[in-house]
């Protein structure tokens, strides 16, 4: 290896351990630490931060980039040290495009946003939030001018999480999936009394929950070796290295689903970056490929494995058996209806399957709309309400139900919702794949053999990391870019089935 690289990879590998040390002190802060840190911890991080952006956007990584870029100009473009110096390169001009005045800018937008949000929420008074709203969307706007775009300012914004994804692109995909799901939804709603999950509400003992939960993630192949569970309040996964991938959950006695399937879905996150391969270790490749493609991973696990038939053919006997007072009665078949069911709601977070993307897709058409100046932010409540009736046959009662839900729009942080959607996209574009190749992939999971399909997983998605975009990635492992057609024939026969023949249309 060439000087340069060698000591960029130097120079990368301390930047990769100042934002791991960050990342311990955000775990111990969601965890464990006692309120009064909270001031303390805020310093500590701001200082962390300011250290690795100083190094990494230093001219003297740009120089060394410069160098390295032209010793591996002859190296495939999936070698380890083609893809280090590309996707540094990204980062690098990215990090360097936004002056220092507009990141502490954002920083203190952010910070002043944030509780005016909270007390607007919890007064469900939009009036309150909507000057500060109106800030962080001109801030957006500046974000997107100084990146830069060529059609739409929400291009620039986009393709800083998810690369290569242009709004149009995204356009074309929500209208597919538009078609598809309003009329599903409301079929599925005409037979809402299909599918019965009051059992859910019956009261499980919570520590019995968590318990029964990290049984169930350890089986599925989360190394506990190399990570741990914890309890917190939003559930999150985190990773230090390789050596060290962590995941929260919570747990309520009234609600089964939460702990569960909050667990799985932070697992898969877990799982993902448990599988990076080590050659990646402290360099910008070890993390996943986008957040969209993270998101991939949480969702195929929780749904389509851990809301599938074949795992609760797998699991349901050892649950009746932690669980015996609540599962009284409850068949295997049951149960597995009773985690499947769907309706038309209002709070993104707790929607299902069908309706998840409705709800992506009006936050991504609203963000649009404020950027682009054709929907001012006082007119923001009442096109989400319009929408929300159209899309999902509901009425919002409030703001704090509707517009003032989501923690996202009090920072300066557009396009971040789209990245839920395409992972749950990507999610069965890879299942498709995986069934193909692997054609009893159902017998595996019933059978408890989870191996089988995290194998395949960490060989074509997990062990690149970040080399690929989104795109290269599915075309890698799919033989075609992100398409939306996978997940509707998914949904289609899955939910058709559950609620009868005339959804499956
Ligand atoms: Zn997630």
């Amino acid at each position: 290896m060439s000087d340069s690289l060698q000591r960029l990879k130097e120079i990368l590998g301390e930047v990769t351990d100042v934002n791991r040390a960050s990342a311990v002190l955000t775990w111990d802060q969601e965890t464990y630490m006692p309120p009064g840190g909270v001031a303390n911890r805020a310093d500590q991080l701001t200082t962390l931060r300011r250290l690795a952006h100083v190094r990494f956007t230093s001219e003297e990584v740009g120089r060394l980039l410069e160098e390295a870029e032209g010793e591996v100009g002859g190296l495939p473009f999936d070698s380890d040290d083609a893809s280090i110096v590309r996707v540094t390169r990204r980062d690098y001009d990215l990090a360097r495009k936004l002056p220092t005045e507009l990141v502490a800018e954002i920083a203190r937008a952010g910070a002043t946003a944030r509780p005016v949000w909270q007390k607007a929420r919890q007064d469900s008074d939009f009036t309150l939030f909507e000057p500060y709203l109106e800030r962080n969307v001109e801030l957006n706007r500046k974000v997107a001018d100084a990146l830069g775009y060529r059609e739409r300012p929400y291009d620039a914004l986009l393709d800083r999480t998810e690369p290569g994804l242009t709004t149009d692109q995204l356009e074309a995909i929500f209208a597919q999936l538009k078609g598809a799901i309003v009329p599903l939804v409301g079929d599925v709603a005409r037979h809402s009394e299909a599918v019965d999950d009051s059992v859910l509400y019956r009261g499980f003992d919570p520590d019995a929950q968590v318990a029964y939960a990290l049984q169930v993630v350890i089986k599925l192949g989360y190394d506990p070796e190399r990570g741990r569970q914890d309890l917190s309040t939003h559930p999150f996964t985190i990773s230090f290295g390789p050596g060290d991938v962590r995941i929260t959950t919570r747990v309520s006695r009234d609600f089964f689903n939460e702990c569960l399937f909050g667990s799985i879905h932070e697992a898969g996150h877990g799982m993902y970056n448990q599988g990076i391969g080590q050659n990646l270790d402290r360099t910008p490749l070890w993390s996943g490929a986008s957040p969209g493609v993270h998101e991939s991973q949480s969702r195929l696990w929780e749904n389509m494995v851990g809301r599938s038939a074949a795992f609760w053919r797998y699991f349901y006997p050892s649950l009746r058996n932690a669980f015996p007072g609540p599962l009284k009665g409850v068949d295997e078949e049951s149960f597995f209806r009773a985690v499947n069911k769907s309706y038309p709601s209002l709070i993104r977070v707790e929607a299902d399957e069908v309706t998840y993307n409705l709800h992506i897709l009006l936050r991504f058409e609203l963000e649009n709309e404020l950027l682009e100046g054709s929907l001012k932010v006082a007119d923001l409540p009442e096109a989400w309400n319009a929408r929300i009736k159209s899309y999902l046959g509901i009425d919002v009662p409030n703001d704090r139900e509707g517009v003032l839900q989501d923690i996202h729009w009090s920072g300066v942080s557009f396009a971040i919702f789209p990245g839920y959607t395409l992972g749950n996209l990507m999610g069965a574009q890879l299942m498709e794949k995986a069934r193909k190749e692997l054609p009893d992939l159902d017998g595996t999971i019933e059978r408890g053999e989870f191996g089988v399909l995290l194998k395949w997983l960490r060989t074509n998605v997990y062990r690149h990391g970040r080399k690929f975009t989104p795109n290269e990635l599915m075309e890698r492992v799919t033989g075609q870019p992100l398409t939306a057609e996978p997940w509707i024939a998914y949904v289609r026969q899955k939910f058709g089935a559950l609620y009868g023949a005339k959804a499956a249309s």
